[in-house]
């Protein structure tokens, strides 16, 4: 069966047609400027990428033109609409309501339409796209996968915060968690890899992209992550924040004068890396003027680094223990500094990362020494594959 699967923005959506079977991506791409003009990428298994401007008002005339780029009797790799068998929704937060992917009807359109006002500017947008599927391909099963289910297993003590409890109870203000597919399929994989039961396991999973979290899956269940009600929490990322004494918020909004909305603005689009560093919220043009001597380019990688190691260990201590540590997504993946950084400060784990099996980029692989007490991994990120694969497991 083929599985489309889709992940909408508010202005941009992307897309693969994935063959579950051989699990081989048959086409992907994105559209791009959706409600401004239009503009979508296609690009067919082995061929070369193609761009074109299409308009596009709403999501339906983007699916629209997937749907006819994936058909095109020259590129196209289906004949037909029947030849998609499922379509699968990345949708960013489901609340305490899922606990895991589901079958996309009107009642649970509800429950996702429910969560909105914990991720007002994503679930919307996942709600359209999904909408836009149900008008252009009636009849095809669909599946939402959500960005929190995987955290849904964090106990109390980890996922409740230190404020009045009725906070929680009114509004649910607690823990979620983000990336939980990337968590649950890396480490996944990460027990494959090394070759133990994935129940059996204490795994710290670094997902590091321009969002990034941490998890702790220990015994198959996520029991801690960085993130938190919304993906602000925790480190320190390209324009993001991350974790820091709510007191600030009041402060330097009386100081500079701006409104509550205005500074988690800044602290969303304009902080983290990019606000340290005044330079640029990507790792590689941090680096570039890291070695061309700024020094905030480097302060603001060096405390991207810290922030890591400081997460590590009290995972290691929230699981008292650690087996495996993988890292994941566009930094963990490229970066064999980030990694050699964050393994030369976790010796006291027992940890031995092997300086030539870490010379390597988004292949996956174990890059500890033989004699290392926690093995430590490259596993590159397959959120869309995840997708699928939970798309196929629920309509099949
Ligand atoms: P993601 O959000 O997973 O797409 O990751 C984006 C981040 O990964 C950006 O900071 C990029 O600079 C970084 N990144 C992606 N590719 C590379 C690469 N080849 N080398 C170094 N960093 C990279």
């Amino acid at each position: 069966m083929n599985i489309l699967v889709i992940n909408c923005g508010s202005s941009s959506l992307k897309y693969q047609l994935i063959n579950s079977v051989s699990e081989e991506v048959l086409a992907k791409g994105l559209c791009e400027r959706i409600g401004i003009d239009g503009m979508l990428t296609y690009q067919p298994e082995g061929g070369e990428k193609e761009k074109s401007e299409i308009p596009m008002p709403t999501h339906t005339e983007a699916i629209d033109a997937v749907i006819k780029a994936l058909m095109n009797e020259k590129t196209g790799v289906i004949k037909s609409l029947s030849e998609v068998g499922a379509v699968g929704h990345r949708v960013v937060h489901g609340g305490e309501k899922f606990t895991s992917s589901c079958i996309i009807n009107e009642e649970s359109i509800k429950a996702i339409e429910e969560c909105n006002d914990l991720a007002p500017l994503h679930n919307p947008a996942n709600l359209i796209g999904i909408r836009a599927c149900q008008h252009l391909m009636p009849g095809v099963p669909m599946v939402a996968v959500f960005d929190t289910a995987f955290h849904q297993t964090m106990p109390e003590v980890a996922y409740l915060y230190g404020l009045p409890y009725e906070y929680y109870e009114k509004y649910k203000v607690r823990r979620y968690g983000f990336h939980g597919t990337s968590h649950s399929y890396v480490s996944k994989r990460t027990a494959e890899i090394v070759g133990k039961p994935y129940d059996q396991m204490k795994i710290i999973v670094c997902h590091l992209g321009n969002g990034a979290s941490i998890s702790a899956v220990n015994c198959g269940k996520s029991v801690d992550t960085s993130m938190g009600l919304t993906p602000l929490e925790g480190l320190v990322m390209g324009t993001r924040s991350g974790d820091l004494d709510p007191a600030i918020l009041e402060f330097v909004a009386s100081k500079e004068n701006l409104t509550l909305e205005e500074i988690t603005n800044i602290l969303n689009k304009k902080s983290g890396m990019l606000g340290i560093s005044g330079v640029s919220s990507d790792g590689r043009d941090l680096e570039d003027a890291r070695d061309a001597g700024n020094r905030r380019a480097k302060l603001a990688l060096d405390i991207f680094d810290y922030r890591v190691i400081k997460y590590i260990g009290a995972y290691a201590a929230v699981m008292n223990g650690v087996d495996a540590i993988a890292f994941t997504a566009g930094i963990g993946e490229n970066n064999k500094e980030l990694r050699k950084a964050v393994c030369d400060n976790l010796t006291y784990l027992g940890v031995k990362i092997d300086d030539e099996k870490n010379n390597v980029r988004g292949e996956e692989r174990i890059i500890s020494t033989d004699d290392s007490k926690v093995k430590v991994l490259l596993v590159p990120t397959n959120e869309e594959l995840a997708i699928a694969r939970e798309t196929l497991a629920l309509v099949k």
